[in-house]
């Protein structure tokens, strides 16, 4: 086992991985952007390295001082979080080549799923259920050809996409020219790579995806699902385990197919597969291979530390379960505490002047918030993950109403105020939405 391992992420998730590292009896290095001095995973680790000014292009993704770091500290082994350098096949090749172990999968696997056409062929070809659509690169010229053979309405998205950037929809063929245009030139801001592919648009599915587990003496297994469908902007806001839609048979028949693909393609490490499920049927659209935010959830309801696992496989250590070893109780739900406005989402950074984290049975609320934090307005907003855990899913939206009222962040807005509202809507409480329900709420909350 390493004796010490290097965190290149900042916020909740590197705090994350420290926990996990302590349990083990690891040692940690936390790396920080000097705007980050005061932050709380640099208190919590043994030991902290400063690599840059407060820009994450200086900072959390300037690999040589994050290499730099590792020698300095005899680092054996970079654990990436998700973000940053986390799905960059060329950070993975470099930490490598320098004798330290990159906790992730490997950089062949990270490179073909983090092209979108690529990992649609791999993944097709190892059995796995794809959305109807281009299954390539669309040019100017044939776009309007490919867009009438799949079927309108179709969404153009970008093949280096992420984050929901880049993706646009046409309902219909006068639309293409525009749509096409826009997603282009979003591709090219976000991903320099203005690159796209097309699929048909799905009008009312739910965004359930399968986390898995894969060591290198090739045992694969499933830690069954997450559904993600509440959204905005194609951006989880909420997540659960189980999804309310599925039913344990068709849990056991997706994580079938699913861990068969990752074994045809020797995967390694964690990793999640994203489906649309619509109508009993499943559409993979994309694989993350890294740590997600979501995993507490899955976390919750299986009782297995997923990055503890993580560590465990890149040491070279077998899957401490077998599949049948893996259990499913009650259900759980993470609300994602965002330092935006919670209706219109604008980021509020800013200096947190009170703090209570909720507590009590079936509650972990995973942030590195504390009173008197300078919230830096150069990362992303996501200040906390509020994760609730039941023994059914009527306990666990109890405890969350609960959970949530608890919670005292002042001097900054968050998204609470968006989740005590949630909490009353009936669609929610029945479990009865899709990956379009949030945005039509948000719009009738406007109007109101
Ligand atoms: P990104 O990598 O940018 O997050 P994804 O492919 O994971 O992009 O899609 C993000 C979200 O966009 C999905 O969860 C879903 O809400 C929506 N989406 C993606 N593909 C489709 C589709 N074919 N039809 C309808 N919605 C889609």
């Amino acid at each position: 086992m390493f004796e010490k391992i290097l965190i290149a992420n900042r916020g909740e998730i590197a705090l994350r991985v420290v926990r996990a590292c302590k349990e083990m009896g690891i040692s940690t290095v936390a790396v920080h952007s000097t705007a980050d001095a005061n932050a709380m995973h640099v208190r919590m680790a043994d030991e902290s390295v400063c690599i840059g000014p407060p820009s994450a292009a200086q900072s959390y993704l300037n690999i040589p001082a994050l290499i730099a770091a590792c020698e300095i500290t005899g680092a054996e082994a970079i654990h990436p979080g998700y973000g940053f350098l986390s799905e960059n096949a060329r950070f993975a090749e470099i930490v490598k080549e320098h004798g330290i172990t990159f906790i992730g999968p490997t950089p062949d696997h990270i490179r073909m799923m983090g092209d979108k056409i690529t990992a649609i062929k791999a993944v097709k070809e190892v059995g796995i259920p794809t959305v109807p659509g281009s299954g390539g690169a669309v040019s100017d010229e044939d776009a309007a050809s490919v867009a009438a053979k799949i079927g309108y309405p179709v969404l153009i998205k970008a093949t280096a996409g992420g984050g929901g950037r880049g993706m646009k929809v046409a309902q219909t063929a006068a639309d293409l020219p525009l749509a096409l245009a826009t997603a282009r030139q979003e591709a090219k801001t976000a991903f320099a790579n203005d690159q796209v592919y097309m699929e048909k648009y799905l009008q009312r599915p739910r965004h359930i995806e399968i986390q898995v587990m894969a060591d290198s003496h090739g045992n694969v297994i499933h830690l069954g699902e997450r559904d993600c469908s509440l959204q905005r902007r194609h951006q989880k806001v909420w997540e659960e385990a189980g999804s309310p839609a599925l039913n344990a048979r068709q849990r056991d028949e997706i994580g079938a197919v699913v861990t068969k693909a990752l074994k045809k393609l020797g995967y390694l490490g964690a990793g999640t597969i994203e489906f649309l499920f619509e109508d009993g049927q499943f559409y993979f659209i994309e694989m993350n291979t890294r740590l997600q935010v979501e995993h507490p959830v899955t976390e919750a309801i299986t009782g297995i530390d997923v990055v503890r696992e993580q560590i465990r496989i890149a040491a070279g250590g077998t899957l401490e379960m077998k599949q049948e070893d893996v259990t499913f109780a009650g259900h759980a739900i993470e609300c994602r505490i965002n330092a935006e406005n919670p209706f219109t989402f604008v980021p509020s950074p800013g200096t947190i002047t009170a703090f209570h984290a909720p507590g009590g049975l079936g509650v972990r609320f995973d942030s590195a918030m504390y009173d008197g934090y300078r919230l830096p307005p150069y990362y992303d907003s996501l200040a906390g993950k509020l994760i609730v855990h039941g023994r059914n899913r009527n306990e666990c939206l109890m405890r969350l109403r609960r959970a949530l009222d608890e919670l005292v962040v002042g001097g900054i807005e968050t998204t609470v105020p968006l989740f005590l509202e949630l909490l009353k809507e009936p669609d929610i409480i029945n479990g009865d939405y899709n990956i379009h329900w949030l945005e039509h709420f948000l719009e009738r909350h406007k109007a109101k």
